[in-house]
């Protein structure tokens, strides 16, 4: 194909401003799919994807489009995740495009993610195409965005297209737009082959799909190819293109989007953002912009039975095929057995993969309060990464780090107190504030990521009204006031409890976490206080009273069955408590303690 009729473009938007919406519209427009097969969000794949409206892999469709002049152009379309977990994984698929759509609500206009991904578009140097969608709602204010949206990229309010993705008005111009407006790829078709992995999914039936631009070059099929990053090299047992479903092909030339099989069976192998090259005479040079994922949010899974334990880690081995982001090895808890300690890239992440150990693999499980990632430093020098506040080091510590985010925050002027005051109580600095137009305002913070990443959005949603977003992104770490609290039963440490926390707020947490305790734990033939403490050092204290509880008691008489059947039935509530030194604590107590309220 030759590389001027192709166009390689994303859609980028804030959640929910109809981005699938969208991208199913130019599938049915562009014929790639038929009206009959069609259904809503054909894109998003996954189940809990088409549950939650989110769209968490990204994929790439090629769709044919004749231009006004009639010349057949193929425009390659790279769906991306918009949350903000996934961030390089949309900063990826940017990078295999030229340019993009930023797709905005006329009934909303511009959010947090809307300006994150302009951004990430930006960084990328893509041309970007301003559009409004929903101009079909009542509500829709499209005079006013277009100008708000004009101003934000730099452009005349004429050039702002409008459309609707759920009626198709507008789609077919903004195809045009697509092919006028944004350039074909530039590449060197004679060079060794460059392709950029972009994505990487793992299919039950063939093993790892990578998608990739060829950047310069050719891939063709049964070649060796070699990823550039690790030098691994593999067979091309397949190349081909997507519309929508995957089309064999004899290879992929500069400027094509397209898939590769090689047989691989982990996604690690096929990394997002990785280099791909021909053995043979390959690139020596490879593309920038690879990055390893970094979990951020880690967290103990542990089965509710003990007997699930190996099952756990075949689910996890399952997952960790399609998902490079996700680290976790064995770790053991007085309180709660066997589990795994997991790394995520966020909360969002974190959620996805609990659903679906509990949904696709039928694992009941306990999660421990997620934490983020310190750096300790001692006054020995030494330092210490702590993914599990059980595992703080103790001794005499110079310095405690904690990774900070920079967060942007759009909202309706009249809430700019009510957002300032969350962010303070988070230990928020305010970086800067600008109006968007008079009444929609922007703030900027660097806030502590372990402040966001629980319950944030849901307290600035509720503070706002519903009107503020946000998006935030990570950039590195900062010295804080830390200091690990400990949650002890009748002096015995429970490590699923132990937090760290900033100074300020230990003994909130110190008092919560001894009140719900004292609530849950029954009494028992003795009495057992409950501490919360910072060292040696006790912040609260809380007493649950000793009981006499002889089930006997009430058995009159030498009915020696009732007795037997009695006693069994003790035995076997007794096996759903774990013991923690000397206190026998029902599961359910572990589960509603570490559950938010
Ligand atoms: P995404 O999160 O950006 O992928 O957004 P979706 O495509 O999932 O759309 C979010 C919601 O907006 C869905 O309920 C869509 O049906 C709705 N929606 C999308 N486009 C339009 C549109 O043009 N008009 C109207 N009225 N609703 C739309
Ligand atoms: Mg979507």
């Amino acid at each position: 194909t030759d590389p001027a009729v192709i166009r390689n473009f994303c859609i980028i938007a804030h959640i929910d401003h109809g981005k699938s919406t969208l991208a199913d519209r130019m599938l049915q427009l562009t014929g790639v799919v038929e009206q009959r097969q069609m259904r809503a969000q054909y894109l998003d794949r996954m189940d809990i994807e088409r549950e939650r409206g989110i769209t968490i892999k990204s994929q790439a469709v090629r769709m044919p489009w004749g231009a006004e002049d009639g010349t057949p152009h193929i425009l390659n379309m790279i769906d991306t995740p918009g949350h903000v977990d996934f961030t390089y994984e949309v900063s990826r698929s940017l990078a295999a495009g030229e340019g993009c759509i930023l797709l905005v609500d006329a009934a909303q206009g511009i959010e947090a993610q809307t300006l994150a991904n302009l951004y990430l578009a930006m960084e990328n140097d893509l041309t970007i195409i301003p559009v409004l969608n929903k101009i079909d709602l009542p509500a829709a204010q499209p005079e006013k965005f277009a100008a708000e949206l004009a101003h934000l990229v730099g452009c005349e309010p004429e050039e702002v297209l409008k459309v609707s993705a759920k009626t198709g008005e507008g789609v077919g111009e903004l195809l045009d737009e697509v092919v006028r407006r944004i350039p074909p790829p530039v590449g060197v078709a004679d060079a060794p082959a460059r392709a950029m992995i972009f994505d990487s999914v793992y299919d039950a039936y063939r093993g790892v799909v990578t998608y990739v631009k060829v950047v310069d070059g050719h891939l063709g099929k049964r070649e060796r190819i070699q990823m550039m990053s690790t030098g691994a090299t593999h067979e091309l047992l397949e190349i081909g293109t997507n519309s929508p479903e995957m089309t064999p092909s004899d290879g992929l030339a500069a400027g094509e989007v397209g898939y590769l099989i090689t047989g691989v069976k982990d996604v690690r192998q096929s990394k997002v953002g990785d280099t791909v090259t021909q053995q043979k005479g390959g690139a020596t040079e490879a593309l920038g912009g690879y990055k390893d994922p970094k979990p951020m949010v880690f967290s103990g899974l542990y089965p509710l039975d003990g007997s699930d334990y190996p099952d756990l880690r075949d689910a996890l081995d399952k997952l960790q095929l399609n998902d490079a982001a996700l680290v976790y090895e064995p770790e053991t808890s007085a309180a709660l057995g066997f589990g795994f300690r997991v790394g995520f890239l966020g909360l969002l992440h974190l959620e996805v993969i609990r659903e679906r150990l509990e949904r696709e693999f039928g694992l009941d499980l306990i999660a421990t309060a997620p934490n983020v990632v310190y750096q300790v430093t001692m006054e020995d020098g030494s330092e210490h990464t702590v993914t599990n506040p059980s595992e703080y080091p103790t001794g005499k510590i110079a310095e405690v780090r904690e990774p900070v985010v920079r967060a942007t925050l759009i909202a309706p002027s009249e809430f700019i107190g009510a957002i300032m005051e969350l962010c303070q109580t988070r230990r928020g600095a305010l970086q800067g504030m600008d109006y968007l137009s008079e009444e929609r305002v922007e703030l900027r913070y660097m806030l502590p990521l372990a402040e966001i990443v629980f319950d944030f959005f849901d307290a600035l949603k509720s503070k706002t009204r519903g009107y503020a977003s946000l998006d935030y992104e990570t950039t590195g770490e900062q010295a804080a006031d830390l200091v690990k609290v400990d949650i002890l039963l009748h002096g015995d440490k429970v490590d699923a409890f132990s937090a760290i926390v900033h100074k300020d707020k230990a003994y909130a947490y110190g008092v919560k976490m001894a009140s719900k305790l004292r609530e849950l734990i029954p009494r028992q033939q003795f009495e057992v206080p409950i501490q919360a403490a910072i060292g040696s050092r006790v912040i609260a204290r809380e007493t649950v009273r000793a009981i006499r509880k002889d089930v006997l008691s009430k058995c009159y008489g030498g009915d020696i069955s009732r007795k037997r059947k009695l006693l069994e039935k003790q035995k076997e509530g007794k096996k759903r408590m774990k013991v923690v030194g000397r206190v026998e604590v029902p599961q359910e107590a572990f589960i509603a303690a570490l559950s938010s309220d």
